[in-house]
């Protein structure tokens, strides 16, 4: 870990409280739940558990043996079994289950009857292709009801799904392919952006060329014909769902559902490994006791599947809750500025959930965006993924929520967690005085603190490390492949799993994220590993050495700027397009979210002796900031 890094605490904002008006329309109050917990948070788990529905019901809550824990590890179900049959073969078969709307804005709506029914098919046309239980697949599919179709025809069958982000490049998406040991990529022809098209199955074929192990393309066709050639691997998406309907298979609690990769410190990704009935219960538990939403309400997520809050919050959290789940293809401000606002409307959304970055889009908008359209129906906003500035919280309150005093209709909350994490964990529930700034406290079940080195509580108001004292149910098991790495989060500090951000406490144990502690970058909410954007433009042949740092950005949080040293014989080609060159060259292999957007040519780089690039002293540097200490420069 280096050492800490993030903006100092800012002057302790004030509490606020949610308007009794929002109060009224809430419908869960989850003080008992924070007692019961409290006082047993095994037995409050368990007790969540034996709500859902168990070919086996388990008996058992946490096993724990630092670093390994297992949840309900008795018990036998199919997350499918609680997120389509109890639904599907019921009164609510009818009930909308998905409402999607395509980036021109058409709206296709399934019941949990027609989604059951499709994952049904889809489940028989995996195993049709020699899809088994702990099969891994990748899923590098646009935001559309058959990519959640594909995740959950994986998890009807046991097979352990991985979605990887439709915006990564062919490198990233190799990469996570060969770590995960796929045999099987679904892919579309084309995903949507802005009007354009991306041609997605283009880069799966390119990722799947050299990859042997690979035994099938599935191509699901948005356009017919688009492609003319194919990878002799390639399978129709449409013709694997005429192969019958497969059952759920029973699967042990503990039994992988998927693995999500992220980005650590170091360049290799890491694949965060989820359980079907852990996670089961810890994301479906804050559908209702966190973002208040009940079976009837319009819950709209604006993030997308490749991530953990679309994994969490588009598919299973509020399917296995019986919700009705809104979520759209493309960018929030594409056709016009006015699209979600005019969905809210149209559609009557209860609960919102999005991203900061979002927020501050439309607040540097200004509020005339959000002027003509009816959000009154609207209950809960929040927000996750990256650090709600108090700004954007003020104005959220003020032009979504109706304010702060009694003619409110919403509130704004933050909540934060990460992949790892699978749920939130420290939060601001709906009931709490919000402080802006804050994301809350741990919510019921999570023991966390802030802490040092030496795993000792900090004093209020100072800095430390958020750690996480003990296992809930929704935390990754393990990482896909690497014992090593997993047992360091739960050793790196003596007081439990270290969370890799920095955070400070006040006298009521509310919580503020003060940035990574760690070298990982957060771009939109997107988390990129410093390393993975430097091993790309080191593959770039003009380039020898490269060092990126995250400078601060008014919209997206951090921008990308990086440094390097150029290979002998390259300085003349500077001006001359070298620049566009290298940003092509890494969009292709991370995609839009790892290009820098700066590239500045240097001679040297700042380094350690031990040869360790100081982006400190970059970051430092690019910030008009005094360095700090220097010993260890390298003379
Ligand atoms: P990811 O695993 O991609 O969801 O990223 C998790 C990281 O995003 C955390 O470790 C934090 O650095 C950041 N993050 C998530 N939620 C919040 C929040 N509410 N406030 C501040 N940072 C957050």
């Amino acid at each position: 870990m280096t050492e800490p890094q993030a903006s100092q605490p800012q002057a302790a904002p004030q509490r606020i409280p949610t308007p009794r008006s929002v109060v009224q329309r809430l419908q869960y109050d989850p003080q008992a739940d924070i007692e019961r917990a409290a006082q047993d948070a095994e037995a409050f788990w368990l007790e969540q558990a034996k709500t859902f529905v168990w070919t086996k019901e388990p008996g058992q809550a946490l096993k724990w043996d630092r670093p390994h824990h297992t949840w309900f590890a008795d018990g036998e179900t199919n997350i499918t079994l609680n997120a389509l049959d109890r639904y599907a073969k019921g009164e609510a078969r009818t009930r909308a289950a998905l409402i999607w709307i395509t980036e021109d804005e058409q709206a296709h709506i399934y019941t949990y009857g027609t989604l059951h029914d499709r994952v049904e098919r889809f489940a028989a046309g995996l195993q049709s292709i020699d899809v088994k239980k702990g099969d891994r697949v990748i899923i590098y599919m646009p935001l559309t009801p058959e990519g959640v179709i594909a995740m959950l025809a994986c998890a009807r069958i046991g097979a352990v799904h991985s979605v990887v982000y439709a915006g990564l490049g062919a490198g990233a998406l190799r990469d996570r392919i060969e770590d995960a040991g796929a045999k099987v990529v679904i892919t579309a022809d084309v995903g949507y952006r802005r009007g354009k098209l991306v041609d997605l199955y283009a880069i799966a074929a390119e990722a799947i060329q050299e990859l042997v192990g690979v035994d099938y393309l599935v191509l699901h066709e948005r356009i017919t014909n688009l492609h003319r050639e194919h990878d002799s691997r390639t399978v129709d998406f449409q013709e694997l769902m005429k192969q019958g309907k497969a059952e759920a298979v029973p699967v042990n609690a503990e039994d992988p559902l998927f693995i999500l990769y992220t980005s650590g410190s170091t360049g290799k990704p890491k694949g965060v490994v989820h359980t079907h009935g852990g996670y089961m219960v810890g994301t479906s538990y804050h559908m209702k006791a966190l973002y208040d939403v009940h079976p009837g309400d319009v819950f709209f997520c604006t993030s997308d599947i490749g991530w953990i809050v679309g994994h969490s919050y588009i598919v299973y959290g509020p399917l296995v809750s019986g919700s009705t789940i809104m979520f759209r293809e493309g960018a929030p401000d594409f056709p016009d500025t006015g699209v979600l606002w005019r969905l809210i409307e149209k559609f009557g959304v209860n609960v919102l959930f999005t991203a900061p970055t979002t927020l501050r889009m439309f607040m540097k908008l200004g509020e005339q965006v959000l002027k003509p359209y009816d959000l009154s129906t609207l209950r809960v906003v929040a927000c996750a993924g990256e650090a709600l500035n108090p700004e954007a919280w003020r104005w959220a309150q003020e032009h979504l929520g109706g304010g702060t005093g009694e003619g409110a209709h919403a509130v704004v909350i933050d909540n934060w967690w990460q992949t790892e994490l699978g749920a939130p964990t420290i939060g601001t529930h709906p009931r709490w005085d919000a402080k802006p700034g804050y994301a809350g406290k741990p919510l019921a079940g999570v023991d966390a603190d802030v802490v040092d080195e030496q795993g000792n509580p900090v004093p209020v108001g100072q800095q430390g490390y958020l750690v996480i004292r003990k296992p809930f149910p929704s935390m990754m098991r393990g990482i896909h492949g690497n014992p090593e790495k997993y047992a360091a989060v739960w050793n790196e500090n003596p007081a439990g799993y270290t969370s890799g951000d920095l955070a400070m406490k006040d006298e009521h144990g509310y919580i503020s994220i003060l940035g990574r502690s760690d070298d990982v970058l957060s771009v939109a909410g997107h988390r990129i590993g410093s390393a993975d954007v430097e091993d790309a433009l080191v593959s770039h042949p003009a380039v020898a050495e490269a060092a990126v740092i995250g400078v601060p950005d008014s919209i997206k949080g951090e921008a990308i700027h990086a440094y390097v040293i150029l290979r002998r014989g390259f300085e003349g080609q500077v001006g001359r397009g070298l620049r566009a060159s290298i940003i092509e060259h890494v969009r292709h292999i991370l995609g839009p979210i790892g290009t820098p957007a700066a590239i500045e040519v240097v001679e040297s780089l700042p380094k350690t002796r031990s040869g360790k690039i100081m982006r400190r002293v970059l970051r430092a540097q690019a910030m008009g900031q005094d360095p700090g200490d220097l010993t260890t420069l390298e003379g």
